[in-house]
């Protein structure tokens, strides 16, 4: 036996034997599993690694489906953003909704997925986890432009395979959003504990070609008292202008809690009852209702899909993207 084979052999027994114990006790730190462990043989000379599963909840099928990583992202590319987006933020996303999927993967020390039944890593339900969408279903009917689309998704994935997002040498929260309308937020602003160095507000000047940049909704008076009546006991009278005051601001601009007769709703629970595409918002009051003037779609905080768009349609390239909507974080690879 070669002395390079007996190294071999060690190394193999050292992680079969430390691994189980690194598994649990990561705690959200950032190490990779060696896949040589009890399901996968190990690994030899000249062989590739066996590529990273993730156990999916498909929320269409009710059932947890094991599936490669790289695969999996090619259905959440084609899910989370039109793949007519410039190759430069397809690969953003795609290093973002690998990095956003290995936080929650159980071997990473993640939670997996809380809300779907049984041990699932992550789930197809968009408001949840992050869509998700069967390729070749995606692609069935497409013609010959969807065809060159796909390969395009395919491209930037595979481009990137591999790769993370990290702050400080872990990976990132990396939560994403369509459109911030000019500026982004702060995650302390929406969620408890989201204080966090990399997902401060920014200044975006890239999303302007956004369909979704600027908004008008007019709600009618009715609908507005309807809408707090059912859930909120707010004194808004049908038929009457409301008076209106933002009562708390977040540091990205939106409102953070509105007062309304001089009751207070927060920011999240408005958008929510009037179903509105984001908390960013100004008003007019008219007689027919309140004429709402949105800014974005989404939450706000993290990679701004479209501003990606923008940005890479002005030379930036993925790296850059990723620096800028998450700033002190780069571009690495999983593990050392
Ligand atoms: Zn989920
Ligand atoms: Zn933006």
């Amino acid at each position: 036996m070669t002395r390079k084979a007996v190294l071999l052999i060690l190394a193999i027994a050292v992680v079969v034997l430390l691994l189980p114990a690194a598994a649990v006790s990561l705690g959200g730190r950032f190490t990779f599993p060696t896949q040589a462990v009890t399901t996968v043989p190990p690994v030899r000379e000249g062989e590739d690694k066996q590529p990273l599963q993730i156990r999916l909840y498909r929320n269409d099928q009710k059932k947890i489906v094991p599936i490669d990583l790289e695969e999996y992202l090619l259905g959440v590319l084609l899910a989370e953003m039109p793949s007519s987006f410039e190759k430069e933020a397809l690969k953003a996303q795609a290093v973002i909704s690998r990095t956003y999927t290995l936080r929650r993967h159980r071997l990473y020390g993640g939670k997996g997925c809380e809300q779907a039944p049984g041990k699932a890593d992550i789930c197809s339900d968009s408001t949840h986890c992050q869509a998700w969408l069967d390729p070749e279903s995606a692609a069935a009917g497409w013609g010959a432009e969807g065809e060159a689309f796909l390969e395009r998704v395919k491209e930037a994935v595979a481009e990137t395979a591999g790769e993370v997002a990290s702050y400080r040498g872990e990976p990132i929260e990396a939560v994403y959003h369509s459109t911030c309308g000019g500026r982004t937020e702060a995650s302390y602003a929406l969620w408890d504990g989201g204080e966090l160095p990399y997902l401060q507000s920014v200044s975006c000047p890239y999303c302007k070609h956004s369909p979704h940049y600027r908004k008008n909704i007019m709600i009618p008076y009715a609908d507005l008292a309807k809408a707090f009546s059912q859930d909120l006991p707010l004194p808004v009278a049908s038929g009457e202008a409301p008076p209106l005051k933002v009562a708390a601001e977040t540091p990205g601009g939106r409102v953070a809690a509105l007062s309304i007769n001089g009751a207070t709703v927060e920011g999240k629970e408005l958008r929510r009852l009037l179903d509105l595409p984001s908390t960013a918002l100004t008003w007019e009051i008219k007689d027919e209702g309140l004429l709402l003037h949105t800014r974005g779609r989404g939450h706000g905080v993290g990679l701004c899909q479209y501003g990606a768009d923008g940005a890479a349609r002005e030379g930036k390239n993925y790296r850059q993207i990723i620096a800028f909507y998450y700033p002190g974080c780069k571009v690495t690879g999983i593990g050392p």
